[in-house]
């Protein structure tokens, strides 16, 4: 069954869960720091691991940035809200209970507009509310790294009372075959909104950026159907997949005449396809109730409004700028926000490249690079600063776009910067005449057909004889010197 196909005969409904985990430099409610990948168990305290008669304190900072993210979302800020305990059992949780909102979250009412293919969609936002992290189970023994065959199961506990927020969407009807595009847009543009204000690092690949994404597909005219929620989706590509293989999945079985049940799916990387996980809790099995051991966050409107007049510049008005000063096309700069490529090219420009200079390499080699390794852009192997330099050897004349690129595989590849690995691999372009002079004579020699030509003015032909010097060369002539010095030769010029 073909995705086009589906989306004649239903219509889909998304709605996006978002954490972002917090770049405080201490948890939610204890002062126990938060550094990524320390040795586990070391960044604990009688708070963060539950032990009788501990009690937590608020974090301001945190409270601060989940503010700052709702203002940026525009959203209404609760002038007095509360904590509550979510209760339910795992490992990785030691107080048994999860310290998260749930009817009265700080942040309510908001949108983000996304452009996909030219056309804006606004996406709600139902709420915006602070939580805390949970602790992280390794199981070990095993092939898979699952708890299934595993030996033993380890916990480290590091990471629970981090701050995480979580941004919930409406739901989002009226999508129709672009709702995976649009799901996707949407988490580039929050990450780019989260980002713009410093309070996380919103990396999906480390999990500083997680996104559960749910949806649902009805008959035209029918309300809307049962939804399913896909956990785990650690790329923006795959939010994407994970939409667009749940609706077919969905058609499939309801075309069957069978029925989808409410339930919280595993998005697999391998196949880009979603495995049945538990069937979904309801809000009652958790036993909300507001957290007694918090007194309630009232935030000064003062604070909120000087929060709100603080804010930076919002990364579409920022694209919109950028556009201008570099010179593209709207769809050139979508293809470098879907790329991650924005913040990256602007640094570029900041550290001396040109804009086509630095949109060239992060669009091209290192967008290619960072799709092969499933990477971030970021992650593809180069700096800004390198690029720059890089791109400033070639309009110096040092390097030919040959050559540069295999700069970029030493640097990408670790050997150092451009200039290191210029002369280790012994890249520089040949542009001493003296030691040109017996290539272009050599080519010259071996064709005289062409040589007669440019002696009688056809200095078009000289393209031929660039080519067989570059050829003995491997490359590392400049291109215009040799043609100078052919039409010289030739006395052409
Ligand atoms: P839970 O914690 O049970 O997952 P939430 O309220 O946190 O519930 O999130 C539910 C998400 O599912 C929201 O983003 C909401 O917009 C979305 N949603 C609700 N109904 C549907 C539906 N019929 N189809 C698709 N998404 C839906
Ligand atoms: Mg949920
Ligand atoms: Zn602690």
């Amino acid at each position: 069954m073909s995705y086009e196909d589906v989306l004649t005969r239903y219509e889909p409904v998304i709605g996006l869960e978002t954490h972002v985990e917090l770049g405080t430099k201490t948890k939610m409610f204890c002062g126990c720091k938060t550094d990524f990948g320390a040795e586990p168990n070391t960044q604990t305290c009688p708070v963060c691991l539950a032990l009788p008669g501990a009690l937590p304190v608020m974090n301001r900072a945190a409270i601060e940035a989940t503010i700052q993210i709702g203002l940026a979302l525009n959203c209404d800020i609760a002038e007095w809200c509360r904590m509550a305990r979510k209760n339910y059992f795992y490992p990785d949780m030691p107080k048994n209970f999860q310290t998260s909102q749930y009817d009265e979250p700080l942040c309510v009412e908001g949108y983000v507009d996304v452009t996909v293919d030219g056309k804006e969609y606004r996406i709600g936002i139902e709420r915006v509310h602070i939580e805390e992290d949970t602790g992280k189970t390794l199981h070990v023994g095993g092939a898979t790294g699952r708890i299934h065959g595993a030996t033993e199961s380890l916990v480290d506990y590091n990471r629970a009372g981090i701050p995480l927020v979580e941004i919930v969407t409406k739901p989002v009807p009226g999508l129709g075959a672009l709702a995976p595009e649009v799901a996707k847009a949407y988490v580039a543009e929050l990450r780019d909104i989260v980002r713009a204000l410093g309070v996380s690092d919103v990396r999906m690949e480390q999990g500083s950026m997680r996104c559960d994404v749910n949806t649902s597909l009805n008959l035209p005219g029918d309300d809307w159907g049962t939804r399913t929620e896909t956990k785990n989706v650690n790329s923006l590509r795959s939010v994407e997949r994970a939409v667009r293989s749940e609706i077919i999945r969905q058609a499939g079985i309801l075309d069957d005449g069978g029925k989808i049940f409410q339930e919280t799916r595993h998005f697999q990387e391998t196949t880009g396809d979603t495995r049945s996980g538990r069937s979904k809790e309801t809000a009652t099995d958790y036993r909300y109730f507001p957290e007694p051991d918090l007194v309630p966050i009232a935030a000064d409107p003062v604070w909120v409004t000087s929060l709100r007049e603080a804010l930076p510049e919002k990364p579409s008005v920022k694209r919109a700028r950028l556009r201008e000063e570099w010179g593209i096309s709207e769809s050139d700069m979508q293809s470098a926000a879907n790329a991650g490529a924005v913040e990256l090219i602007e640094e570029t420009i900041a550290a001396g490249a040109s804009p086509a200079g630095a949109r060239k390499w992060w669009l091209g080699e290192l967008a290619r690079r960072s799709n092969e390794l499933g990477v971030e852009l970021s992650e593809a192997g180069a700096t800004p600063v390198q690029v720059a330099e890089l791109q400033k050897l070639v309009d110096d004349g040092k390097l030919n776009d040959k050559l540069a690129r295999q700069v970029l595989e030493g640097v990408v590849a670790g050997e150092g910067d451009p200039a290191a690995v210029m002369a280790s691999r012994g890249l520089e372009v040949v542009n001493d005449t003296g030691a040109l002079t017996a290539a272009v004579d050599e080519a010259i020699a071996a064709n005289p057909d062409i040589a007669a030509k440019i002696r009688d003015g056809k200095v078009a032909a000289a393209g031929a004889l660039v080519g067989a010097v570059m050829k003995t060369t491997r490359g590392q002539a400049d291109a215009k010197t040799v043609r100078d010095l052919i039409l010289e030769r030739l006395g052409a010029s």
